[in-house]
């Protein structure tokens, strides 16, 4: 077991007090008594460096622990291990940063996916029953694909993100990694609790919102009854925008195949149009970066951050004319910083220019708006977050839907490859499937597409559904899977 973690390079530290206690007797009645669960390392634990796989924080030692991570404690789960992943979250491979590159678990030599590539390949790999990661643009999503198992991305704000580093905040969410939608739900459950520490999550009031609208859905009773079909009553959207060039044939059929299943159990399945879907990733690389730039910035050497040696200030100084202080900044932010973490500081920092900003950053604001509005047109729950108060409907308004059904990735996951082989733009394009969610804020979850033939790399069916309808989705993934 051990050789084949260290073969997986999944695990960035291992919390041995935790493995202790999860070989102890499960104590009476607690949610995950008796759960092993990895982190990933971009979450604070209070044993571990919280090192984002950066050599920047590589020794960084949180006071505290993310209120996630103590939440699970508390309903009795051993958090075991702190997960492989890109440096800041900024990648779909699990390939560039400190830890190393890590491996998928279902065929040797290739990514598990990004970036929380290392709780996936955890949990596919049984190392533990779940995992936490985190999602801006599909980073929980796309690996759980990868590597056979579910991965959820709860609406913007159920889980908070205090000792969450912050990637894009206005993107970013804590997700779950599990072998099964149910494990996946019983973590969630653990985790989605308001938190005055972070202002980002959810108030009671907005959650007790949702949860009367969501209830009020007649069309939905329908869907209990045991008529022998599941999911009777609910109607699920298939976005035509979503059939892109990049799609291979496998995930094609998984996506057919997964209409087909979904028919099966009752629903009505419909193609819906999306519109502004081709806008989405270019505007998700824009806010993203620019979001990143700024949230970076704190990792200086000075105020966060391992600080590069007086003699590589010494080097930099020989390329330019630099104030005393910039050298410093200038020298510790190129050794501490990959070179895929630079270039997105350095494109952020670009769009948000003064010139720049009319041409990327402001557009891009109006697409993630298009992008938030066509969704709402197409989902029958209204969105709480409506700016005139949605009223409980009597009957599920015509041609809406109560959840999306789309391919996870374009492809099964590829070989794992240095870093720097791959053209930035070519990995950017994994992302086309999963960015639309995060500008919307929706809940969003994959749960593994069964395999056609033996050896068949994993594949993953995403299910999409209105803002704080998390619930309808994780039944309708049960069904999927
Ligand atoms: N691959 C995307 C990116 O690099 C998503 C990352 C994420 O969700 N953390 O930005």
């Amino acid at each position: 077991m051990l050789g084949r973690a260290a073969q997986l390079n999944a695990i960035a530290s291992v919390n041995v007090r935790a493995n202790i206690r999860a070989g102890a007797k499960p104590n009476a009645g607690r949610a995950l008594d008796g759960w092993a669960v990895a982190v990933k390392a971009n979450l604070a634990t209070d044993w571990a460096a919280t090192s984002c796989a950066s050599r920047a924080l590589g020794a960084y030692r949180s006071p505290f622990a993310a209120t996630a991570v103590a939440r699970l404690e508390r309903v009795g789960a051993a958090v075991v291990a702190t997960t492989n992943m890109d440096e800041f979250a900024m990648g779909s491979r699990t390939a560039a940063g400190l830890h190393g590159a890590a491996f998928n678990p279902a065929r040797a030599g290739h990514s598990p996916g990004g970036s929380s590539g290392g709780s996936a390949a955890a949990v596919a790999a049984g190392l533990c029953r779940a995992a936490l990661g985190s999602d801006t643009g599909g980073s929980v999503r796309l690996p759980a694909a990868w590597c056979g198992v579910v991965g959820f991305k709860p609406t913007y704000g159920r889980v908070s993100r205090h000792g969450l580093v912050a990637y894009a905040s206005s993107l970013d969410a804590v997700g779950v990694l599990a072998r099964s939608v149910a494990d996946a739900r019983a973590v969630y459950a653990a985790i989605a609790a308001p938190d005055p520490r972070d202002m980002t999550c959810m108030s009671p009031g907005l959650r007790r919102r949702i949860d009367a609208l969501a209830a009020a859905r007649p069309w939905l009773a329908a869907a209990a009854e045991p008529d022998g079909r599941p999911l009777a009553g609910i109607r699920i959207g298939v976005p035509r925008e979503f059939w892109v060039d990049e799609l291979s044939p496998a995930a094609l059929d998984a996506w057919r195949g997964g209409a087909a299943r979904l028919a099966a159990l009752g629903c009505d399945v419909v193609a819906v149009s999306l519109p502004s879907t081709r806008h989405a990733l270019p505007a998700y690389y824009t806010l993203a970066l620019a979001e990143a730039s700024s949230n970076l910035a704190r990792y200086d050497g000075i105020r966060f951050g391992a600080r590069a040696p007086a003699a590589a200030a010494a080097a930099v100084a020989r390329h330019g004319r630099l104030a005393n202080a910039s050298l410093k900044y200038a020298a510790t932010r190129s050794a501490m910083l990959g070179s895929e973490v630079q270039r997105r500081i350095l494109l952020g920092t670009y769009v948000m220019g003064a010139a720049a900003a009319e041409h990327y950053y402001r557009p891009s604001q109006r697409i993630r708006r298009l992008v938030q509005r066509e969704l709402d047109a197409v989902f029958a729950l209204p969105n709480a977050l409506a700016a005139s108060a949605p009223l409980p409907l009597d009957a599920r308004p015509p041609g809406r839907v109560d959840a999306l059904l789309l391919p996870t990735a374009t492809d099964t996951a590829p070989p794992q490859c240095a870093p720097d082989d791959e053209c930035p733009v070519a990995s950017y394009v994994n992302d086309v499937m999963t960015v639309a969610a995060n500008l919307a804020g929706v809940p969003a979850i994959s749960v593994p597409a069964p395999p056609k033939g033996d050896g068949d790399m994993p594949l993953g069916l995403q299910l999409v559904a209105q803002y704080g309808d998390d619930d309808l989705l994780l039944r309708i993934a049960r069904g999927l899977e």
